[in-house]
C-alpha cells in the first residue's frame, strides 16, 4: 500500500463514513476492524492524488487510466471475491457473516487476470446486436443490467460510474 499521507483523518472519516452509508445502502459491508478499512480508505486517497482516481490500494496501477479501470474501488471483482471468499482482495468489503464476526475470511488470491488475458479479452468479438430495440448495458462491477440508450450516470445497485459499464447485447 501507499505510504503518503496527504490527508487528515477527518477526510479519511468523512470518505469512510461515506462508503459505509452508501455502500451499506447497496447491500455492502465494510470490513469491521475500523482501524484496518480506514488505512485501506487512505490508500484509496493516495492513489487518487498519484493517479487521478482511486484505484486499488493493493495493487499496483499502471498510471494509465483505460488499463486500471478494473482495479478502481469497488473493482470488478470486488463481487465474485465476496461470493467466494467473503472478502474481497484488499479486504476493505466483506461479506456479511464476515461483518457480523461470525466467520473469518481466508487469504484471498488474485483474480485479476494477466496483462495478455485482459487485452485478449477486450478484443473478442460479441453476438449480434441489430435485431435489439435498445442497446444492454452491463455493470462492470454488480453484473447490474439496463436497456437503454446510455448507461446510467452511476449505477443504482453499486453507485459506480457511468465509464464502468459495458455494451453486453
Ligand atoms: S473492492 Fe477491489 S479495489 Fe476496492 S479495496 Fe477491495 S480489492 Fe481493492
Amino acid at each position: 500500500m501507499p505510504s503518503d499521507n496527504p490527508l487528515s483523518a477527518e477526510q479519511v472519516d468523512r470518505l469512510y463514513e461515506r462508503l459505509k452509508r452508501e455502500q451499506g445502502a447497496a447491500g455492502y459491508h465494510l470490513n469491521p476492524d475500523e482501524g484496518f478499512a480506514k488505512d485501506l480508505v487512505q490508500g484509496l486517497f493516495v492513489n487518487e492524488k498519484r493517479y487521478g482516481y482511486q484505484s486499488c490500494p493493493c495493487r499496483l496501477a499502471s498510471g494509465d487510466a483505460a488499463d486500471d479501470r478494473d482495479i478502481v474501488c469497488p473493482c470488478d471483482y470486488r463481487d465474485p471475491d465476496l461470493s467466494e471468499y467473503d472478502a474481497c482482495y484488499c479486504g476493505l468489503y466483506v461479506s456479511e457473516k464476515v461483518a457480523k464476526g461470525e466467520k473469518v475470511p481466508a487469504p484471498i488470491p488474485e483474480r485479476r487476470p494477466p496483462p495478455d488475458e485482459r487485452e485478449a479479452a477486450k478484443s473478442q468479438r460479441g453476438p449480434d446486436r441489430s435485431a435489439l430495440a435498445y442497446p444492454v448495458w452491463r455493470c462492470h462491477v454488480c453484473g447490474y443490467l439496463c436497456a437503454r440508450d446510455e448507461p446510467p450516470e452511476r449505477c443504482p445497485i453499486c453507485k459506480v460510474t457511468k465509464d464502468r459499464f459495458e455494451r453486453f447485447l
